[in-house]
């Protein structure tokens, strides 16, 4: 028997990996079995070269726990080790790089993405004692036997063992006996080792005999080693994305498009996304796309790797070139992450674009529900929306589509200004503002939808990405003053006229918004008077409302513009006669408030009874 002291720096380095990495005691179990793995994995390479003529045997991982003796056991037919390599990886490499790794996370509070490089020693944050046994598939090796209590001092001896491979065992301390229970292993190894290389086996699968729960003679498997993003785009189905769609998220809805990722240079990425049906920006759950690393679970904490508005998507992306054992802000500096982050996003646009080109109709079809996603896309990122103008779609009220270069040609007849810019009008709410899209399109206009929560953010975008465009929302002004073709001829009055007139009609609107009264030309047959927004002024609300940090205008009070009509023989008899017409000046005033909503409560009530008594 040996005795001696582990490599370590610090005198005792135990106490230290359990109060720094409380909160993450979980991960040891995936650090343990992906060292299985990989041992596993060389021993292919072994017998792949030649160097390794043997039986290989059934390569599997086998967890087994006994929950009475409140031990873990990790036991794979890999390459094994010599006592030589004990000594060196275990003693020597292993409790330096402990030392080493958390010097570093001290300084480092931010979060180590996934805790990795933690390695075997992660074991001791949840055991009191762990052993090794293992048998190298060297020839004429003998089994080794090491076992160490949280102390520096380790024992190193031989054993009996007759399979090549190594079984570490676990015995769980005091704390720690939340693992010592099927369920919660079975259910890290689900997250952590659903998609590992090799087979990893707990237990035997059980069924239900006699109204109990009981053991089958087959192994329960936690993993599929060839989930498909391994796999060749060519030879998957439809079928087979959606189906790995449900496995991962088995409550959601079937997705809209898929995209597989597959690039080897000059970076290693492979994966799946996919784009679900996003309605409200704020009621989806981000973080949804799982990191792993070579088949590896990291973490579904990928903002820092993909651009904001990419988190919205779903799937898996698997990347040995994402540094793993460094901090989340130290993330986003990185060369490969940038590079990857450019990559997808470029893969994102291709698929979309593609879609638009060879699926127009599937792509009108679902636009509804990932319209989100690309606005949000197009607003923040910029290389994305220099893309996204290719294949983004519009919707008019009448639920035609088109893309921003169809628009502008559909409309840019009829609607184009006497500045010579086109004018887009849209709503954002068809039943409110059902008058003013019928007044628009019985003058040949064609109006858009823009009733998504980002949409006071895109108007914006699209007056830039569409060439001389403007964008008016169809009840800002009179619909005969949309688009105007000439300037505007106003009525000729004198100055006190039009004080007294803005004076008189202001006395009929109700306190509180900012009212701006002005005669008005709009034919004989025009409305007496109309009430409309500012569209700037409106915009800027809106867009300090959803958390635009323009609070100035936010707590400003809502402004309209009142048109007063001359030419409509109503009004001019209420100017001609002022005294005499008190109650039909309320009336018109309240019609158009009423036509904008603007009437309620008490007034209201008052119009209904003005009303009734007109009336008779
Ligand atoms: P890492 O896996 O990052 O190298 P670890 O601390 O997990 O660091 O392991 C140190 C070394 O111990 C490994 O590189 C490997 O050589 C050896 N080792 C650990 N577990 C096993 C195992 N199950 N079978 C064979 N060798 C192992």
């Amino acid at each position: 028997m040996t005795k001696g002291h582990i490599g370590v720096t610090t005198e005792n380095i135990f106490p230290v990996i359990k109060q720094f990495l409380y909160s993450d005691h979980e991960i040891f179990l995936r650090e343990l079995v992906a060292n299985a793995v990989d041992a596993t994995q060389k021993m292919k390479t072994l017998a792949s070269t030649g160097e390794f003529s043997g039986d290989l045997g059934e390569l599997k991982v086998k967890v087994e726990l006994d929950e009475k003796a409140k031990t873990l056991k990790i036991t794979d037919r890999g390459i094994g080790m010599t006592a030589e390599e004990v000594d060196k990886y275990i003693n020597q490499i292993a409790f330096s790089s402990a030392g080493e790794f958390l010097e570093k996370y001290k300084e480092q509070a931010g979060g180590i993405i996934g805790h990795f490089g933690l390695g075997f020693y992660s074991a001791f944050m949840v055991s009191s004692k762990v052993t090794i046994e293992s048998l190298s598939w060297k020839e004429g090796s003998k089994p080794v036997f090491w076992s160490c209590d949280g102390s520096p001092e380790f024992e190193m001896n031989e054993c009996v063992r007759e399979d090549r491979g190594t079984t570490i065992t676990l015995y769980l301390d005091g704390d720690s006996d939340e693992f010592a229970s099927k369920g919660r292993i079975e259910g890290l190894l689900q997250k952590y080792c659903k998609f590992m290389p090799v087979p990893v086996v707990f237990g035997k699968k059980t069924e239900w005999k006699d109204g109990k729960s009981v053991e089958t003679d087959e192994d329960n498997v936690i993993n599929s080693v060839e989930p498909i993003w391994t796999k060749a785009p060519s030879d998957l189905k439809d079928e087979d994305y959606m189906n790995f769609y449900h496995a991962l998220y088995p409550m959601e809805e079937d997705p809209m498009f898929y995209i597989h990722l597959n690039v080897d240079y000059p970076f290693t990425l492979t994966g799946v996304l996919y784009f679900p049906k996003i309605k409200e920006r704020m009621a989806i759950d981000k973080n949804k796309i799982q990191l792993f690393c070579n088949q590896m679970f990291v973490t579904d904490h990928v903002d820092n790797i993909v651009p904001d508005f990419l988190t919205l998507l779903h799937g898996v992306i698997d990347s040995p070139d994402i540094p793993l054992n460094v901090s989340r802000s130290y993330l986003q500096a990185d060369a490969n992450v940038k590079k990857i982050s450019t990559y997808i996003t470029k893969k994102v646009a291709d698929r979309l674009e593609q879609i638009f080109k060879e699926q127009r109709e599937t792509l009108e079809e679902k636009w509804d529900n990932i319209k989100l996603f690309i606005e949000y896309g197009m607003l923040s990122d910029e290389k994305f929306c220099e893309r996204a103008v290719n294949f983004a779609l519009l919707k008019d009220v009448d639920g035609k589509y088109y893309s921003f270069e169809e628009y502008r040609k559909a409309v840019e007849e009829q609607q184009t200004d006497k500045d010579k810019k086109v004018v887009l009008l849209y709503a954002t709410d068809t039943e409110k503002q059902y008058s003013a899209i019928e007044a628009a399109k019985n003058l040949g206009y064609n109006v858009l939808l823009m009733d998504c929560e980002l949409d006071s953010h895109f108007v914006g975008l699209l007056e830039q990405k569409i060439k001389d465009a403007r964008c008016a929302r169809v009840d800002s002004e009179p619909a005969s003053r949309l688009i105007p073709k000439e300037d505007e001829v106003k009525p000729t009055m004198s100055e006190d006229d039009s004080k007294a007139l803005s004076e008189l009609f202001k006395g009929a609107l109700p306190q509180g918004p900012e009212w701006t009264v002005e005669a008005a030309n709009l034919g004989e047959d025009g409305e007496p008077v109309l009430i409309t927004q500012n569209e700037f002024m409106r915009r800027y609300r809106e867009m300090s409302s959803i958390g635009g940090g323009m609070n100035f205008y936010g707590s400003m009070p809502q402004m309209y513009d009142v048109k007063v009509n001359m030419e409509n023989p109503v009004i001019a008899k209420i100017w001609g006669d002022r005294e005499g017409t008190a109650e039909l000046l309320h009336q018109v005033v309240d019609l158009a408030l009423l036509a904008n909503g603007l009437l309620t409560g008490k007034a209201l009530a008052e119009f209904i009874a003005r009303s009734e008594k007109l009336l008779v």
